[in-house]
């Protein structure tokens, strides 16, 4: 892979401050970087501080390209109706703060709040709502987003390329897919049934998240070649589906995430 296609997350380093860790992804050899927004960093119930960011990254070669949307601990207790208002809100405060640091696409995990009251696809139909509200808050910001395939640890969610593209094929907004590589063999998409994830992403694939698993059900957040995926085939795959676009690699970093970041480029961009 040319190294320009791989992007690094400030997930891998998240037991270091936002700073020490877009230094830690600068030091490994990333040009540009995700920033995680869900309990650290840049979760804007964290108070990050923008302005010395913003001042921090105008010295540097290294630029956001994206950043990942909240999606946890929002209004625990509350109505599915006033957690889904909270996280539009959540995520549109995000998408403010995305728009400062130059983002061009942010991230968004599906989360299905429920009521035991709910009936029918009143649901899926709460997602859209706010869904549609985040995307045309992040579309007059210049900012793509992208709904990505999740499991169900954290919450009830949607977990296939086929219930995104349900998802987005009822928002009157444009919305694409990030396709969690990871997330889709804890999602049982494992040899060619992963695959066929891919392809069925197709013209609708704008972000991934690429880290390895050794297992269903299972979410370790490996370096690429550490577990059961086939990576050749898998950047086949993203290559015969048209996709040419930016591979964000969301491993877990360890006690050691420059060392952990270095052995996943060697590996990659061998
Ligand atoms: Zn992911």
């Amino acid at each position: 892979m040319d190294h320009r296609l791989l992007v690094g997350s400030t997930w891998t380093c998240r037991e270091l401050d936002l700073l020490t860790a877009l230094g830690t992804l600068e030091r490994a050899g990333f040009a540009e970087v995700e920033v995680w927004a869900e309990g650290f960093h840049l979760d804007p119930r964290v108070k990050p501080a923008v302005d010395s960011l913003v001042t921090w990254l105008d010295a540097r070669s290294l630029a956001v390209r994206s950043v990942h949307l909240p999606f946890d601990a929002i209004l625990p207790g509350g109505s599915a109706d006033d957690r889904a208002q909270e996280w539009q809100r959540l995520c549109t405060e995000t998408l403010d703060l995305a728009q400062t640091l130059g983002a061009s696409l942010a991230v968004a995990h599906p989360v299905l709040f429920t009521d035991g009251a709910d009936q029918g696809d009143r649901v899926l139909d709460r997602l859209v709502d706010s869904v549609q509200a985040i995307g045309e808050h992040a579309q007059a910001r210049g900012i793509q987003l992208a709904l990505e395939n999740m499991h169900t640890l954290r919450g009830p969610t949607l977990q296939s390329v086929r219930e995104l593209r349900t998802a987005l094929g009822r928002l009157t907004c444009p919305a694409g897919i990030c396709l969690d590589i990871g997330h889709a063999v804890f999602n049982g998409y494992t040899g060619d049934g992963l695959i066929a994830e891919i392809a069925g992403a197709g013209e609708l694939l704008i972000n991934t998240h690429i880290h390895d698993s050794d297992g269903v059900g299972r979410d370790p957040h490996l370096v690429p070649g550490d577990g059961l995926v086939d990576w050749p085939a898998t950047f086949d795959a993203f290559h015969a589906a048209g996709y040419q676009g930016r591979h964000v690699l969301e491993i877990r970093g360890g006690s050691d995430p420059y060392a952990t970041l270095l052995r996943a480029r060697e590996r990659l961009l061998s």
